[in-house]
């Protein structure tokens, strides 16, 4: 191989290895190398936390693709690999182990980093945060019927775990810092909405209250409380910190390359650099539709980043649009969302079938930004993916008729598209 004919990829996670595929699967015939640091292949994360947890799936099944697949692709998967510097100038990586890796184009996928708990006891055994496979693993074992689990952070990890340690039979605290759950992803109804369920359930959900230290059993080595900031405190067997993530953003600020919430790519998810790409939980992007720079951190976005990036690094150009789309599973409720719920001003509520809701998230125009389902998959999920269309179109709608179950989402898409 010459000197800068590869593509390289930095972060054999979800991105990294569907980019992998794409580029063979747009022609790319030259050498593709795929950098990964978790001493495992590329596997998908979203089971980790539901199927995983629940004992349902192995992590092994989680695995994207199997080994025969980057064989039979020419894909040079390295597991323990870990890119430490990205040379500009010599337009290289460097590893851990002292290699160098050349590259014609440079995929940034690092992903993101959980979030850990800045308070005294936070390293103590018993405390887990959940990313990869070996946190699944570790609190699989906490798991045990009439444990109690403090969890804190209501975001989406944290009430997919809450709903999976009870259904294995364990008392479920939530602690949230916040006033109310899923601060940043949903309006509030609709986080009402999931968290009655959780207390319907039997989860204690405590919002607008701190963690203060986490309190060391008689050993000195293991949790065994959360001692709070409104002065109560709470006997605990196991904790899980799930309190967001930030981007994994080192390599490339330490490269020079710009960095705005995220590694900040264009609308074609390059950097500053034309040699250099970053997609997936990474980067943030200006979105057409939404007017801003975002950042997602969801499998779709991860997934639809892969493809169009492999096209870009072969020079297609194409922009990046597509409608954000996120789901999460919690007790027998879907969770499907579009767009992004939390830029409406305004949400509609409309009933959908027996057991489930819909909600629709319109700006100040009542253009819709954002759709929510919540209840029987097969009650939401047409219906979400029309709101995704609308989305797109940037469609104006009263929101008199989102609210009637008798309008036919449908019927809509000929509405005003500004
Ligand atoms: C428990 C869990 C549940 C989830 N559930 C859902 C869900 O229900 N719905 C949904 O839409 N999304 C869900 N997500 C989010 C989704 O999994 C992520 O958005 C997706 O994995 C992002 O893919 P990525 O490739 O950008 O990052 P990642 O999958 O995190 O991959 C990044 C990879 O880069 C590696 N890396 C980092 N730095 C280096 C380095 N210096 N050198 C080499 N390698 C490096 C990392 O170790 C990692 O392997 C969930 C995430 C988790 C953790």
């Amino acid at each position: 191989m010459k000197p800068h004919d590869a593509m390289v990829i930095v972060g054999a996670g979800q991105c990294g290895a569907r980019t992998a595929s794409a580029l063979r699967t747009n022609g790319w015939e030259g050498a593709i190398v795929l950098l990964g640091n978790e001493g495992l292949a590329p596997y998908d994360r979203p089971p980790l936390s539901k199927q995983v947890l629940l004992g349902e799936r192995t992590t092994a099944q989680c695995t994207l693709y199997d080994e025969a697949f980057y064989r039979d692709n020419q894909i040079d998967l390295r597991v323990d690999a870990a890119v430490t510097a990205i040379d500009r100038a010599e337009r290289c990586v460097r590893l851990s182990n002292g290699d160098s890796v050349p590259y014609r184009r440079l995929l940034i996928a690092t992903g993101a980093e959980p979030r850990r708990l800045a308070v005294p006891g936070a390293e103590l055994a018993g405390v887990h945060l959940l990313r990869a496979v070996p946190d699944a693993l570790a609190i699989v074992e906490e798991l045990v019927p009439g444990r109690r689990i403090a969890i804190v952070g209501a975001g989406f990890i944290g009430l997919e775990i809450a709903a999976t340690a009870k259904a294995r039979g364990c008392e479920v605290i939530v602690i949230e810092a916040a006033a109310r759950a899923l601060m940043r992803a949903v309006p509030e109804v609709v986080a009402g909405y999931l968290v009655d369920k959780h207390r319907e359930m039997g989860v204690d959900v405590r919002f607008a209250v701190q963690v203060e230290r986490l309190v060391a059993d008689a050993s000195g080595g293991r949790v065994a409380g959360v001692k709070l900031s409104d002065g109560t405190s709470i006997d605990c067997d196991a904790v899980v910190v799930g309190i967001g993530v930030t981007p994994r953003t080192a390599l490339a600020e330490a490269a020079g390359i710009d960095v705005a919430d995220g590694i900040a790519v264009d609308d074609t998810l390059r950097t500053n650099d034309p040699h250099i790409f970053a997609a997936g939980d990474v980067c943030s992007f200006p979105h057409r539709l939404f007017r801003r720079r975002i950042r997602l951190e969801c499998w779709k976005n991860a997934e639809d980043h892969a493809k169009v990036v492999a096209r870009n690094m072969l020079e297609y150009g194409e922009t990046y649009s597509a409608v954000p789309w996120f789901w999460s599973n919690q007790y027998d409720m879907t969770i499907q969302i579009a767009g992004i719920p939390a830029f409406g001003t305004n949400t509609v509520t409309r009933d959908a079938g027996k057991s489930s809701k819909l909600f629709f998230a319109l700006d100040g125009d009542n253009v819709l930004v954002g759709a929510s389902g919540v209840g029987k998959m097969a009650e939401i999920a047409k219906d979400v993916r029309i709101a995704q269309e609308l989305i797109a179109q940037c469609s104006r709608i009263e929101p008199r008729l989102l609210e009637d179950p008798a309008t036919k989402l449908r019927s809509l898409m000929s509405a005003e598209a500004t």
